[in-house]
């Protein structure tokens, strides 16, 4: 199951830039061993409470004062997508909340990350390339005038690479900051996708605000059904609007929003068959890959590979990305199928 796991090809389509750093990748921009073990240290907790999800976010400091030149943000960018093709991901959507940094200004990060995904050369030894587009992300603990201006940027960034920048999305602690509606208007105003971070802890007034804004994916989705810290109100509005969650396993149990992988909140998105895809989050922080996703989704969830190759195939319809890319997509995928499926 493993080896078919990875040979399968998948769609990634919540990943963090600054989450996403690997051991070899961190060594590669000069950090030193102290450094990658920070980076790392989620996963030698013995033990996670929810309140371990506030122990995620000073991690990405240690990302962050890795790539605080230029060349060092291409770097990694290109690293990062590189282990997402060694993976078998045929369609990534990779994130980052545009920053300042030594030698550059938020407008100059965007277009560095972006040169760097256009650069992108197949030197994975795979016959199949990689699509890869790009959602902007909003710190939710930025204030109003702060994310104003930076929706400002991400619209005009838009407008010169349209056929890069997709969607914009809402990250950072939820324990912290909050959700600007309108900011995300006008963004979706401007043909830009919604994704957001949502209901990552329990917090019914935010999450029933999100719904009423329907974003067209949200991340986590954990605190929803009253089993896993929402209500019956927020599940059955929810179940009427359908909206497709971005499922991180491993990512919910580390931090401790999820009681174990059995306990994950996906059986309920499975048993009513709500629109899902898996992703990995932070695959540098949590130590996985979406291969291994995969494999624990199928090992706890008791799916078999035609399941796991159906949820591949059905977050087709879920990318940020126009009909024509869909339809390649699916034309790969059934090709896959048809090879490795008696
Ligand atoms: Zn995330």
């Amino acid at each position: 199951m493993e080896i078919f796991c990875k040979n399968l090809p998948k769609i990634e389509l919540h990943a963090h830039l600054n989450g996403s750093l690997s051991s070899a990748t961190l060594k590669k921009l000069g950090c030193l061993t102290d450094s990658i073990s920070e980076y790392q240290k989620l996963n030698t907790l013995l033990e996670t409470t929810p309140e371990t999800l506030n122990d995620c976010f000073p991690v990405f400091k240690i990302a962050h004062n890795a790539t605080n030149t230029k060349e060092n943000v291409y770097t990694a960018t290109q690293s990062v997508i590189k282990d997402f093709h060694d993976d078998n991901v045929v369609y990534l959507e990779l994130r980052t909340t545009p920053r300042n940094g030594d030698d550059f200004d938020k407008e100059t990060y965007i277009e560095t990350v972006i040169k760097a995904i256009c650069d992108y050369k197949n030197c994975s030894g795979k016959t199949e390339s990689m699509i890869i587009k790009l959602i902007l992300c909003i710190d939710r603990r930025h204030d109003i005038r702060t994310s104003s201006e930076m929706i400002d940027l991400i619209i005009k960034m838009k407008g010169k690479y349209p056929h890069v920048i997709k969607g914009v999305d809402l990250c950072g602690n939820p324990n912290e900051g909050k959700f600007f509606r309108g900011i995300f208007e006008k963004a979706r105003e401007n043909g830009l996708k919604i994704t957001l971070h949502c209901a990552e802890v329990a917090n019914s007034d935010e999450v029933m605000e999100m719904f009423e804004f329907k974003p067209d994916r949200i991340g986590h989705g954990t605190c929803i059904h009253g089993d896993f810290g929402g209500n019956e109100m927020l599940w059955w509005k929810f179940q009427d609007l359908r909206i497709p969650v971005e499922c991180c396993l491993t990512s919910n149990v580390i931090c401790g929003t999820s009681n174990g992988f059995e306990g994950h909140h996906i059986k309920e998105l499975i048993k009513n068959k709500i629109p899902f895809c898996i992703c990995t989050d932070d695959k540098g922080v949590f130590n996985t890959d979406l291969s291994c996703e995969y494999f624990l989704l199928s090992k706890h969830f008791g799916l078999d590979k035609m399941d796991l190759w159906k949820i591949c195939f059905e977050s087709v319809d879920l990318i940020f990305d126009s009909d024509e890319v869909k339809r390649e997509l699916k034309k790969v995928m059934m090709n896959w199928m048809e090879k490795n499926f008696d």
